[in-house]
């Protein structure tokens, strides 16, 4: 079903997802699509499935009903080991509560995506060596050399969100997903750390899908949705 000429890079189509043992709440997306080079901002309160949505598009959990295709690929159709890998080399993923190793080096933290991506490990040797690319992404997002090698957890929060930022970008995957990376932060870092994202997102090429909460930087978007545009939410029983 891929179209060259559109350069979708998501497509979502009559997909339905309940939260297995969990009533109360389903949602069903009837069609969703996001193109090449697309920034995309999702807003929407609190528990009304933010999260839940780009846990379906990264195939972290599996819906009940739908075709979730990404890349060409129809995600659902691969095995969970074929689906982990899949997401390990094409989405980059920032979560609200970052998820560093903390005990791990900032260069560790950053360097981890790409034993399970061996086409990301691929690009970085293209651009100098994972190592040397891995100290250009956190330079680039402001964090001095004498950082990268100190335990993640020594990290300001800040510092520790820049970390998340280069471990999502490096080797370039095409899809960078960010849950309410914000959230932790006041608004002068909010708009440094945004200004560091989008640089470094239009460096790479990829494509942004941010989910939160707050609109207040919904104008650096070049598309902004609300997620009930997007998904229904169904009583599940
Ligand atoms: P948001 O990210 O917009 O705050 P979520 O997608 O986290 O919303 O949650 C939407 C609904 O799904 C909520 O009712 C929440 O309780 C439920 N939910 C989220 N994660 C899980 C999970 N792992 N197991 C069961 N229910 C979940
Ligand atoms: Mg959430």
């Amino acid at each position: 079903m891929n179209n060259d000429t559109t350069k979708d890079v998501v497509r979502m189509h009559n997909v339905r997802f309940t939260w297995p043992g969990k009533r109360g709440f389903g949602i069903r997306i009837d069609d969703f699509a996001m193109q090449q080079g697309e920034r995309l901002l999702l807003l929407g309160p609190s528990g009304s499935g933010k999260s839940t949505l780009l846990s379906l598009l990264a195939g972290i959990v599996t819906p009940q009903a739908g075709c979730i295709e990404v890349l060409g690929t129809d995600i659902n159709r691969l095995g969970s080991a074929a689906r982990d890998h899949f997401r390990a080399e094409h989405f980059g993923i920032i979560f609200q509560m970052f998820n560093l190793l903390p005990y791990g080096a900032v260069m560790d933290n950053v360097l981890l995506p790409l034993s399970f991506a061996p086409k990301r490990r691929q690009r970085t040797e293209q651009a100098g060596g994972a190592q040397s690319e891995a100290h250009r992404l956190l330079n680039a997002l402001g964090l001095n050399q004498e950082l990268h090698d100190s335990p993640a957890s020594q990290l300001s929060v800040g510092q520790q969100q820049r970390v998340a930022v280069a471990r999502a970008l490096i080797g370039a995957p095409e899809i960078i997903i960010a849950d309410e990376p914000t959230s932790a932060l006041d608004r002068d870092r909010q708009n440094t750390f945004l200004d560091l994202l989008f640089s470094q997102v239009g460096h790479a090429d990829a494509s942004l899908i941010m989910v939160s909460h707050d609109e207040t930087h919904a104008s650096r978007f070049g598309r902004v949705a609300e997620l009930n545009d997007i998904i229904r939410l169904e009583a599940a029983s």
